[in-house]
């Protein structure tokens, strides 16, 4: 074991890894499973990176109860890239793509749709400042719906669908960047789910595309070959080189969440620290108001706001002193924000919380 200080990590992305992830990635660094070389500097073609690819969709397959129906990819570009893939793909010029929005990414996903073809706003909480996510239970949505997309966790506004839409005869697709494996869903609901990896499955470069096969038909000729998800479903993800360090440390944390129990542990895990957190805000007597409303907070990012523009500073310089990390909230709503993914301990929210009563305490 390598002595380390270890700070509160509480950023928003790229985020804090498992400390038992990095530690195995250390040791394996320099010689990988009796390669002489680092998993880095293995061929993408070798029998060693393809057991970790292996391994990678093995577990999360466990983790997630991935279906037969699904298949899962490890891509490249960033969920950003996916915000133009899906439309590329699977929005004929026939269809109209449906979106709902509830932040910042719900909208950089829209536009990129709306780059490429039709598209409908079919819910959208923009008026409330996104502060919750909207009633989806009476959606009306075109004959000619293509699909249907959802931001499954609004990172920058700290809301969080719990229930997500579901609607005969239309493919639900959803932006997980920022909460896959924080909780179970049922994947079989799903078309499409994507997650760049740097929030809670590792370090940034590989993006995790979940897809179901039934899409796969309906792919226009035209896709250019990189973007075309069937490109990479008949190359098991190695059409060309894939990041395969990214995809290492992707099966690491897989392994890891696996040994916290899975996905039902981690949950619970995470509901803690988040009421941990809640908690602190709701005692604070108004003190801290939080962004989101409590039916649609989420459990990954939390975010309030101080009484004045002053305390939030002191606020922040204090927490840094502390040893917190990445608390000031996103540059396009300000306030704070704790982003609590599935590494972040529960030490350091317990630590945080005690924080922040005593700064209410001391400043109220
Ligand atoms: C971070 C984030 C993105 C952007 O991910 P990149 O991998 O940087 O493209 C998209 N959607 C959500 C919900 C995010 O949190």
């Amino acid at each position: 074991m390598i002595k380390t200080k270890r700070a509160y990590n509480f950023n928003a992305g790229p985020s804090a890894l498992p400390l038992p992830v990095l530690q195995l990635a250390q040791e394996e660094l320099v010689n990988f499973k009796s390669t002489g070389m680092s998993v880095m500097e293995l061929s993408h073609r070798s029998k060693e990176f393809e057991n970790v690819l292996l391994h990678a969709k093995q577990t999360l397959t466990e983790l997630l109860n991935i279906p037969d129906t699904h298949e899962i990819l490890f891509l490249q570009g960033g969920a950003s890239l996916q915000f133009s893939m899906i439309p590329m793909n699977f929005l004929a010029s026939n269809q109209v793509g449906a979106y709902v929005l509830t932040g910042s990414w719900s909208e950089k996903a829209l536009k990129e749709a709306q780059k490429l073809g039709q598209t409908t706003i079919v819910a959208s909480t923009k008026e409330e400042q996104y502060r919750s996510i909207p009633d989806v239970n009476n959606l009306s949505l075109p004959s000619d719906t293509a699909y249907l997309h959802v931001t499954s966790n609004n990172t920058i506004y700290g809301t969080q669908w719990t229930e997500y839409p579901s609607i005969e005869n239309v493919d639900l697709i959803a932006d997980m960047s920022s909460d896959i494996l924080c909780r179970s869903i049922d994947v079989s609901k799903f078309s499409l789910i994507y997650a760049g990896a740097q929030k809670n499955l590792g370090p940034s470069g590989v993006t995790v595309v979940i897809i179901k096969k039934a899409l796969l038909s309906r792919i226009p000729e035209n896709v250019p070959t990189m973007l075309d998800y069937n490109t990479h479903i008949k190359n098991n993800s190695l059409y060309n080189t894939p990041p395969t360090f990214g995809i290492y440390m992707l099966s690491l944390v897989l392994d890891w969440i696996k040994a916290q129990g899975g996905v039902e542990a981690i949950e619970a895990q995470n509901n803690k620290k988040a009421a941990l957190l809640y908690n602190s805000i709701e005692r604070s007597n108004g003190f801290y108001t939080p962004h989101a409303t409590e039916d649609s907070r989420s459990i990954m990012n939390v975010t309030f706001t101080l009484p004045t523009e002053e305390l939030t500073a002191a606020f922040l310089k204090q927490a840094k002193e502390k040893g917190f990390v990445g608390l000031a909230g996103h540059r396009s709503v300000g306030g704070c924000r704790a982003s609590i993914y599935n590494a972040v301990p529960l030490e350091a929210c317990e630590v945080l919380s005690t924080f922040m009563d005593e700064f209410a305490k001391e400043n109220s």
